[in-house]
């Protein structure tokens, strides 16, 4: 993207001179690490917290049994080598008062708290656009300017207040688990209820219930939790950290959630019961947070992968908890594992056999209201002492547009958010200059070892501040372009999941009125590190910056992959495979058959059966596959793809059971002859001479007379294409429609998607080009049998989906052609699908963002045979329901 010059430079206003470079708000783990990375940077910091010493979440939740539920190896600042060396850990997980002194260990050591004002509170920050600098203000009145103004507020530091009728009536003792008292809270002998089955009540429920008399837990919605197996760090993990900290620690930072381990590309319900049962044992038994949701790869996206996690899980606690009905009532039913942040306990499922604890289940009995002596439920009365309310935080927003932070021109940050945050990276968000967040929303933050993202978060801003000065750069914004775009990939990548489906607080789901919108990046702390480097690398990609030396705007979009796609490029390229243009046909067709072999299977269908069908000059193999509903069905003749030279009806299985599936109609996927062997046009003369036998022969397939339609994928699109003009030019058959996906339909290899995405994408331009040498002449090419946009003219073919894919070579011919039908008169949908390439329709279960086009295709052939669609709504449901769900690559 070439750099713009901004209109408005502030290089003709004037700059005022602010009380420092910059301001921090908070001194947990990210504000602690940013004064020190500032301060060695050589800028002017000054940070305020509210609290009357550094810790941040180690400061404030101080309530029995709080520790942390990463390992504390892993949970621990890597910027200090001398640090590593220096603080041993004395358990896996350490409690709270460890980590506190911890972090106060790492002030002192950098003599941080100079500059740390304490029990201090930020209430406003306006942005001076004529001094281009921050006014920030304090509850204790003062006005502090800075050039730039960070927030490391955290993204779990504002308690949500509790939305229970009648908390302030209670004469008894109330505490929050994230506020809770420093000297601490004696529960002998009292009569305590606890709200809340997060992981803060999980770990202090098993404590609570030693000291107090009776213990009742008022749940609303019970969590998967299991046990941490807490006790000292397992000799191999000191050994791999001791060994080589640095090359642990860069594992980490390039691992999906920030602790480093090997992802696996095994799918749960690809393996024997037994094997899953036995990788779910192994994953229970190592007490690891992340082990069980990566025991598979398709946890996060599958819902039936999930749901064999999720009895595994609910078996354990029949198992532990004595009580049928208290079990039952524990175990997690209304939502996907992992959805709901899980939980590490020490001892909390057999808290529940201990005769004085009890558990109200508020599904069944909800919480009228708190009373002056206790709690009343629909049908009860519970009188307490104590009430200890865990019910979590405003969570990853709450406490930044706590802070009355404007913007250009006046704007809040709450009014811009009041539909949800809206960022680039989850540093900056556009109209609020120089404003940093440290683990905002649309980062990895909460999903990942918040230790590795905010560090990763830290470095970036203090380098991008250096980069600035060097430049005699003042002001930095993000533009709209750019911030758009990542609220769109930080979309894209959940909606591939099953996260946006939970009622979380990953959601905002639950704070009263808080919009609901996914709020965390769940692309993987390597995948996000790897986009911040890039923006800076591609010069500041999707940002606009001003200042002595003139103003630029390097506008474009960081990820216009979509998510599950980059992560197939980028496995593709791992495996080091062949470009398949370098290899004999025989050798490339081996090898197209073991990448087949390797593809997850697709959905079920009624019935497949291998026949063979009259081609254009000897018997043509084909498959055939059958609706589970009874017939008779409309017909689909499908030609697979492979450039005229590779494929079969094995290669493109999954996506002919998915067409079954979704259109709820026989496909019929025809083996036609290939090139070298038989060159142009023996492709194209199959695929009439195969659509004219089905058409003749419909009934006796099962399928309805007259309603019959071609889709293809690629070469197959090609064909289908010619198919359709050939049966118009011979007066038939009649075909009712056709379903174009990117195919090929020109010679030219000239068109602007060649050149740019002629490289990477899977589907390169030298490919194409050998496909085209083995199959046609270049005499032979600009026949409209080999390329049918040349035909004459297009009028009269049947309707048309044409599915093109942004970042396919054949993209803009693809687009050309269901331009010339349309202008021709035919009835044309062009469907470009963003972020995808050539072979992402026909990835069923492995492209879950093409899932989609995938249905749009569904639609469309129903739509060709007039179906009735409630009639046809319901069969599709029914299939969906009985075939395998599509899981993650
Ligand atoms: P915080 O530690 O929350 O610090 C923010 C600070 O900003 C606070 O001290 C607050 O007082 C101050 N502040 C906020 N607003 C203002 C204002 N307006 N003016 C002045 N000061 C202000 N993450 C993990 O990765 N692993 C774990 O095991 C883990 N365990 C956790 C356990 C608990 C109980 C909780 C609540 C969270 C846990 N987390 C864990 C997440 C944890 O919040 C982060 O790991 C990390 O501590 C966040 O550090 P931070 O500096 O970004 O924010
Ligand atoms: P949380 O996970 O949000 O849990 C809050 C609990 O309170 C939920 O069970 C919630 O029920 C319940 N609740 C809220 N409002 C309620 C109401 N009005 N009536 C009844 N129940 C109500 O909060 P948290 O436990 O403090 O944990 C927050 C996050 O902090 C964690 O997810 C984790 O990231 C971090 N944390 C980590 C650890 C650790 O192990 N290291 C410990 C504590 C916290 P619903 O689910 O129905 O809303």
């Amino acid at each position: 993207m070439t750099p713009t010059t901004h209109p408005d430079s502030i290089a003709r206003r004037r700059l005022d001179t602010p009380d420092v470079d910059v301001v921090v708000v908070g001194a947990g783990f990210a504000g602690l690490y940013l004064l020190y990375r500032l301060r060695s940077l050589g800028f002017s910091t000054k940070v305020i917290e509210s609290a009357d010493d550094v810790g941040g979440t180690w400061y404030w939740n101080r309530y029995p049994g709080a520790r942390c539920d990463i390992e504390s190896i892993d949970y621990s600042y890597s910027f200090d080598p001398e640090i590593e060396k220096e603080w041993q850990w004395s358990e896996r997980y350490a409690t709270q008062p460890e980590i506190l002194r911890y972090l106060g260990y790492v002030a002192d050591k950098h003599d941080l708290r100079r500059d740390i004002q304490f029990s201090t509170r930020v209430e406003s920050a306006t942005w001076d656009d004529n001094a281009s600098l921050w006014r920030v203000r304090t509850n204790n009145g003062d006005a502090i300017t800075c050039r730039f103004y960070a927030m490391a507020t955290g993204c779990l530091s504002l308690p949500k207040t509790p939305d229970v009728e009648g908390v302030k009536r209670f004469r008894g003792a109330s505490y929050y688990t994230g506020r809770w008292p420093h000297a601490g809270v004696d529960f002998s002998g009292k009569r305590v209820g606890v709200i809340g089955t997060g992981s803060s009540a999980i770990q202090s429920i098993p404590i609570i219930a030693r000291q107090a008399a009776e213990l009742t837990v008022f749940q609303r919605t019970p969590n998967f939790s299991r046990p941490a197996y807490n006790g000292p760090i397992a000799a191999e993990k000191k050994a791999a950290f001791a060994t080589d900290p640095a090359a642990y620690r860069h594992a980490a930072k390039w691992s999906r959630a920030g602790v480093p381990v090997e992802p696996t590309l095994m799918q749960a319900l690809r393996v024997s019961a037994a094997q899953r049962l036995a990788a779910y044992e192994a994953a229970y038994a190592a007490g690891d947070l992340l082990a069980l949701g990566n025991a598979f790869a398709d946890i996060g996206a599958n819902p039936e992968a999930n749901e064999t996690v999720g009895e595994f899980l609910r078996g354990k606690i029949r198992a532990i908890v004595h009580d049928p009905e208290t079990a039952d009532a524990l175990c997690p039913k209304d939502h996907f594992y992992g959805t709901k942040r899980p939980c590490l306990d020490s001892g909390y499922f057999e808290t529940f056999n201990l005769p004085h604890v009890r558990l109200v289940d508020l599904r069944k009995d909800p919480i009228k209201t708190i009373t002056e002596t206790g709690i009343d439920t629909a049908s009860r009365s519970f009188a307490l002492d104590a009430i200890v309310f865990a019910t979590g935080f405003d969570a990853m927003t709450g406490a930044i547009v706590a802070v009355d932070i404007k913007g250009r021109d006046g704007l809040a940050l709450a009014d811009k958010w009041n539909d949800g945050p809206k960022t680039y990276l989850g540093l900056m968000t556009t109209d609020f200059p120089n404003f940093f967040m440290i683990t905002g929303p649309g980062s990895p933050s909460v999903l990942s070892n918040m230790a590795v993202s905010i560090e990763q978060h830290v470095d970036w801003v203090g380098a991008c501040l250096a980069y600035m000065r060097e430049r005699h750069l003042d002001v930095i914004e993000p533009t709209p372009l750019a911030e758009a775009a990542w609220g769109q990939h930080v979309n894209d990548c959940a909606d591939i999941t099953l996260f946006p489906r939970a009622s979380s607080w990953y959601m905002g789901a639950n704070v009263p009125g808080k919009p609901r919108v996914f709020l965390p990046y769940i692309g993987g702390v390597d995948r996000y590190r790897k986009a911040c480097d890039e923006v800076v690398q591609r010069d500041y990609l999707g940002f606009a910056f001003d200042g002595a030396a003139g103003a630029r705007c390097n506008d474009g979009v960081i990820c216009r992959l979509q998510p599950d796609v980059a992560m197939l490029i980028d496995i593709m390229a791992e495996l080091g495979l062949p470009a398949i243009d370098t290899l004999w046909v025989a050798d490339a067709r081996a090898f197209s058959v073991a990448m087949a072999a390797e593809r997850p299977p697709g959905p079920e269908v009624g019935a497949i059966a291998d026949g063979v069908l009259p081609g254009a000059a000897g018997a043509l193999p084909y498959r055939l596959y059958r609706p589970a509903q009874p017939g008779p069905h409309p017909i689909v003749v499908y030609f697979h793809g492979g450039g005229w030279v590779l494929g079969s009806a094995d290669s493109d299985d999954p996506f002919c059971r998915d067409l079954c599936v979704r259109s709820n109609a026989i496909v019929v996927s025809v083996d036609y002859r290939h090139a070298p062997e038989n060159r142009f046009p023996a492709a194209a003369d199959d695929g009439f001479a195969a659509v004219r036998w089905i058409a003749a022969n419909a009934e006796s397939l099962g399928g309805e007379p007259e309603q019959l339609a071609v889709c293809g994928w690629s070469a197959g699109g090609n064909i289908a294409a010619v198919v359709c003009q050939r049966a118009r030019d011979a007066g038939g058959p009649r075909i009712a429609g056709q379903v174009l996906v990117t195919p090929a339909t020109d010679c030219d290899f000239t068109r602007a998607s060649y050149v740019t995405n002629g490289d990477g994408y899977l589907l390169t331009s030298a490919l194409i080009h050998w496909f085209w040498d083995h199959y046609a002449d270049p005499a032979d090419r600009e026949n409209p049998k080999a390329s049918p946009l040349r035909a004459r003219n297009l009028y009269g073919l049947p309707p048309a989906l044409v599915v093109t894919c942004e970042f396919d070579p054949l993209r803009d011919e693809g687009a050309a052609y269901a331009a010339a039908m349309a202008a021709a008169g035919v009835s044309v949908r062009h469907l470009d699908c963003r972020g995808q390439i050539h072979t992402s329709v026909i990835s069923v279960d492995m492209i879950l963002s093409a899932a989609g086009a995938r249905a749009e295709i569904g639609n469309a052939l129903r739509q060709f045979f007039g179906t009735s669609p409630a009639a046809e709504q319901s069969a599709l449901r029914v299939a969906l329901l009985s075939s395998r769900a599509e899981s993650a690559v």
